[in-house]
């Protein structure tokens, strides 16, 4: 790809006058608008002029330096980038869908309401929980919810002064970040050397501020990939100082099947609809994170809420937007949250039925335990022993040559690859955190595990080549700390920058 074709935008492409259409003029002038004289504007709309095809190629370039599942391997831990089967993003295009508009008459959108309905049944079941909302529109989004439900539960115990919220030093960022936006404190418990919850320090913890907990937040299997097997021990610990738990269901695609969070004694969670359930998400999302309630919590949920009742033997569907009791805490988003990933995680749930999604945990892990036994004796493995599905490495094994896990990340992807997760968690320095997802073949991670190894390879003899990668993407190496010291905060054509550059 040429890095002309690349900085172009499509206004430096326009020529005055030039045009991709000829339509009949317009046989209506300004004052036959019905729009208010004061809302319309006075001059012309600045739009690119361009021909057709140039139109057509430059979106076209631009769609190629794309990179998604349906390109290549993707193994970023924690974001669950899985297979998405194309049918799925057929079903949720199915006009039938796409057509609704948000304030359509319940009585005339039974099939959407019913799919919603049956979404949160399936969730439901396959997460041991009472009664999920569909509405929050991420993972961050639903933590927050989760913690408003469980604030609203305190409060209308007269408990409003439990604001502390413990939360294992592992934990993902958006974890503290929830609890801060929701108005309550963290306090952080420490981890084991093997990576779980220290469980003396959450007993010290919850003895000296128990009374002021409101909420322990873990997530499970941890974000290294480690099965958490003390939860009977906490859950047992936190709600014996009336506290409860928060599961973040980020991490649910190893346990689809085998367990569930409400067994463990969970109280409140959200699902990250977009990893487990089969949206490809990037660059913020689309997404949907609904959020699952214990009994005894359900009518804290956000409005509105889709319900079902039986008349003259018929299931009639309806949108709930309002509670007499007034304990919901209202609205979180707008309608439904993001219907068209509701329609995908409905689709990837029903075509793999219960039968085969038991399967989605124990190939997940299979898989990660494979590319981790594969990789450890050239990787840094700093916590040994089996994972789930995903895992962490902390750089290269030797480091003697200085390339870091960076280098690495970017190497990669001149091999076709998407980047793992780096740099997160943050318990070690150089975190490279690998996870493969169920679907893949064994030829495509072993691959993976070949351009990896020879990776190690390059660092040992010929380490410039990774340190200075990639060489064969659009744009170079960027260089983080001209751009963190002469930050460009406005747009100037790609010529100009160049020639910014090379003056340097
Ligand atoms: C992705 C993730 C989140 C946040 O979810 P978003 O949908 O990105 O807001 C929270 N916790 C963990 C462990 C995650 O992996």
């Amino acid at each position: 790809m040429n890095n002309k074709l690349y900085g172009n935008l499509i206004f430096e492409l326009s020529r005055p006058g030039r045009k991709g259409y000829s339509l009949p003029a317009a046989d209506f002038g300004h004052s036959s608008s019905e729009l208010p004289s004061q809302l319309l504007r006075d001059s012309k709309l600045e739009l690119p002029e361009c021909d057709e095809l140039t139109v057509v190629r430059h979106y076209t370039n631009l769609s190629h330096n794309n990179f998604g599942v349906n390109d290549g391997f993707y193994p970023l831990g924690s974001c669950t980038m899985k297979y998405n089967p194309v049918i799925n993003e057929e079903l949720a295009s199915l006009p039938a869908f796409t057509r609704l508009h948000p304030h359509t008459p319940a009585k005339l959108c039974q099939h959407a309401l019913r799919l919603c309905y049956e979404l949160q049944a399936a969730l439901s079941e396959l997460t041991g929980m009472s009664a999920f909302t569909l509405n929050p529109c991420a993972g961050a989004h639903g933590e927050l919810t989760g913690l408003m439900v469980i604030r609203a539960w305190h409060e209308h115990r007269g408990e409003s002064s439990r604001t502390k919220v413990i939360i294992p030093d592992s934990a993902h960022g958006t974890n503290p970040a929830s609890a801060a936006v929701c108005g309550l404190t963290v306090v952080e418990v420490k981890s084991l050397p093997d990576g779980t919850v220290d469980v003396q320090d959450l007993r010290r913890i919850v003895s000296q501020q128990g009374h002021e907990v409101a909420a322990m937040m873990m997530t499970n299997p941890n974000t290294l990939g480690i099965f958490e097997h003390a939860i009977p021990e906490i859950t047992d610990i936190v709600h014996s100082c009336g506290a409860l738990m928060y599961y973040d269901g980020a991490n649910l695609n190893p346990m689809l099947g085998s367990c569930r969070p409400g067994d463990m004694g969970f109280d409140v969670m959200h699902i990250n609809l977009h990893k487990t359930f089969s949206t490809p998400h990037g660059g913020g999302g689309p997404g949907s994170g609904p959020v699952g309630v214990r009994r005894g919590l359900e009518q804290h949920l956000p409005m509105p809420r889709v319900t079902a009742k039986v008349d003259n033997g018929a299931t009639i569907y309806e949108l709930q937007t309002h509670d007499n009791s007034e304990m919901t805490l209202g609205t979180v988003g707008t309608f439904l949250g993001n219907f068209n990933v509701l329609v995908k995680a409905y689709a990837y749930i029903r075509s793999l039925g219960r039968e085969n999604i038991k399967m989605v945990g124990p190939l997940a892990t299979l898989t990660a335990n494979y590319v981790k036994e594969s990789l450890k004796d050239v990787y840094e493995l700093p916590i040994q022993g089996l994972c789930k599905h995903e895992f962490v490495f902390d750089g290269l094994k030797d480091k003697s040559s200085g390339v870091t896990t960076m280098d690495v990340a970017k190497r990669l992807l001149d091999f076709g690859y998407h980047a793992p997760t780096i740099y997160f968690p943050l318990l070690f320095h150089e975190s490279l955190m690998v996870e493969p997802t169920e679907n893949e073949s064994k030829e495509t991670l072993d691959g993976f595990i070949g351009t990896m190894r020879k990776i190690a390879d390059e660092a040992k003899t010929n380490p410039d080549i990774v340190k200075t990668a990639p060489h064969t993407t659009p744009i170079g190496r960027v260089d983080d700390v001209l751009a963190a010291k002469q930050p460009v905060l406005t747009y100037s054509s790609w010529a100009t920058q160049s020639a910014r550059l090379s003056s340097q």
